[in-house]
């Protein structure tokens, strides 16, 4: 190849650290300036742009622009300073991205299949340019973030979350697959944009958008046979519940949603009771929200118990109680509700307000998945804390103000009592001379290992019991030192060994299973899963 497309070719060109003598041998000379800079100093001179961008968004066309450009110099910077760019490449920035898709589109990432390719799905994978895809991340746009339905300009989602994959587990890039399916919006903010890059139709369902998916999933399995992982993102809770429970059984699905959600605040549960004392079965639950993460995270930590103190789920299940927007869930309201809330409506009156049902039921764990923000008012807040003494409280709804409180909220409330976790980020907080480091509950801790574990076991199915091994090795991970800050969740510099660490326990959990086609199973599950894991080092062309 000539110099000039080895140059233009992200996943092979270097810059300006192309050396002097690939510089001679692939015809460079003269298309570079003379200086010649090692990966870091390239990676030095992008930090140092990078934090000259004021505007968020600014920093993510910049990476977006670096990954089309330079693939090995974008992942090393990601890996590199994972604490400062994850907010870049992924929330809350990458929200800001797909509002406005369409008019900072360039180059198109990922691969579009819409309700014109119809019948043509098989044809449409085929022009994609990699072989051999092992994980798919695809979204139909629903319900991007806590933004609801940004059509076909949620592809940033799966953009961005096949960049963890790879950044944070290991997963080589060209071995990702990111797809949106467009079957229409029903945003007329979008419909009505002049920039919208996607079909101008309201949301197809029903049939018609149960037919695209099954041809789709029948096309991926045909192209990609019976190991590639397909993480459904972002679906709308009605598809979302669906479509796991209706391909779950025929293909490797995983719903981060839904079980990525669940498996990390699980951890986060787990590592808490070394700070709360007793098992999960002593504590109580209580959610505000009873959608994917509300009732994902109940229901695994429901089997958790059941693995632990072997009563049946339905026995565990009593000791979680969800609130929705039409209040407490009980029996009375049975009859309506949809079915993944049913296995929640316990024996009790009708409760209408959070800070009534908080009062009733006295949970010892509070935890918000409603999407809205300020719920875990003062009031709420002192509740907990007046009858528990260290009350565990999280704040799960994204981004940032969509919170149901604030860290400085919960712990100034309770009087310093508090564990607190939340979706977005927080900075620590100072309260009568204590610094307190909230935790982040955030699945870019578990997804990226738990599809390592998958991949390097040739698991042919998820199954429950890898999403618990996955929130086990991620609390294991939470040592004396960080529970000491009132963290629950390990500090993400470290996440490339944490990784490692869930993937071998996924893995482990998946030959124990006989799901594992792998075979023989390597004898240090760790160490393999670090082999397997690509790095962005450059090569040398010779
Ligand atoms: P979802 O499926 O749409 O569920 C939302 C739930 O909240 C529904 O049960 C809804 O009630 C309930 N709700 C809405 N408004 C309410 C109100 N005013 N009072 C009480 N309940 C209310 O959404 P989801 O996928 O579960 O996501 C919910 C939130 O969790 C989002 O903000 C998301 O960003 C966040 N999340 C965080 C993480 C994380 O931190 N790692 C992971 C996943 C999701 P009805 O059923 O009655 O409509
Ligand atoms: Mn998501």
């Amino acid at each position: 190849a000539s110099g000039y497309s080895l140059m233009r070719d992200p996943r092979h060109n270097k810059g300006l650290a192309f050396t002097e003598k690939e510089r001679d041998a692939h015809y460079l000379r003269g298309l570079l300036p003379p200086a010649v800079f090692s990966q870091e100093l390239q990676g030095k001179r992008l930090m140092h742009n990078l934090r000259q961008y004021k505007v968020p968004l600014q920093r993510y066309v910049a990476m977006m622009d670096l990954q089309e450009r330079n693939e090995r110099l974008f992942y090393k910077l990601l890996i590199d300073n994972v604490e400062e760019l994850l907010p870049v490449v992924y929330t809350p920035t990458v929200g800001e991205a797909c509002q406005k898709y369409g008019s900072i589109f360039r180059r198109p990432q990922g691969l579009y299949i819409s309700l014109k390719e119809k019948g043509k799905i098989l044809e449409v994978l085929k022009n994609w340019p990699e072989r051999s895809v092992q994980v798919i991340v695809v979204t139909d746009g629903e319900r991007i973030l806590g933004l609801g339905d940004l059509g076909c300009q949620g592809m940033g989602i799966p953009v961005g979350k096949l960049s963890l994959y790879t950044a944070l587990g290991g997963v080589r890039p060209s071995a990702c697959l990111p797809i949106t399916i467009d079957v229409g919006t029903n945003n007329e903010k979008l419909l009505n944009d002049e920039f919208y890059i996607g079909l101008k139709q309201r949301r197809a369902t029903g049939q018609e958008y149960a037919e695209l998916l099954q041809e789709f999933m029948s096309a991926v399995k045909q192209n990609y046979g019976e190991k590639v992982l397909i993480q459904f993102e972002d679906f709308a809770n009605h598809n979302a519940f669906e479509l796991l429970a209706k391909y779950s059984s025929t293909h490797l699905v995983f719903n981060d949603d839904i079980q990525g959600t669940a498996s990390v605040v699980l951890a986060g549960l787990i590592a808490a009771l070394k700070l709360l004392g007793g098992t999960l079965a002593d504590h109580r639950f209580l959610f505000l929200g009873a959608g994917e993460a509300g009732t994902g995270i109940a229901e695994l930590i429901a089997l958790e118990m059941s693995k632990q103190n072997g009563n049946p789920i339905e026995e565990n299940r009593k000791k979680i109680w969800l609130v929705d927007s039409k209040g407490l869930i009980v029996d009375s309201r049975k009859e309506s509700l949809q079915h993944f809330k049913k296995p929640w409506a316990h024996e009790h009156e009708p409760v209408r307000k959070l800070v009534d049902a908080v009062k009733a039921i006295k949970p010892t764990i509070l935890i918000g998945t409603s999407g809205v923000g300020k719920q875990f008012t003062k009031e709420v807040v002192e509740a907990m804390a007046s009858f528990n003494e260290k009350p565990l409280i999280m704040a799960l709804s994204n981004p940032t103000s969509q919170a149901e409180c604030t860290a400085e909220e919960a712990y100034t409330w309770s009087e310093g009592r508090a564990i607190f976790a939340s979706g977005s980020p927080f900075d620590p907080f100072e309260y009568d001379g204590k610094v307190f480091v909230p935790g982040q509950a955030n699945n870019a801790y578990i997804f990226p290992g738990f599809g390592l574990g998958v991949i390097i076991s040739g698991a042919i199915r998820v199954h429950d019991d890898m999403l618990l091994a996955a929130s086990e090795a991620l609390a294991s991970q939470v040592t004396e030192e960080h529970f000491a800050k009132g963290l629950i969740y390990p500090p993400f510099s470290n996440i490339r060994k944490i990784s490692a660490n869930i993937a071998a326990k996924v893995a482990a959990k998946a030959y124990e299973l006989g799901l594992a086609s792998h075979l023989p199973q390597p004898e240090d599950l760790v160490k393999y899963a670090e082999s397997c894991m690509y790095s962005p080092v450059y090569r040398t062309y010779r």
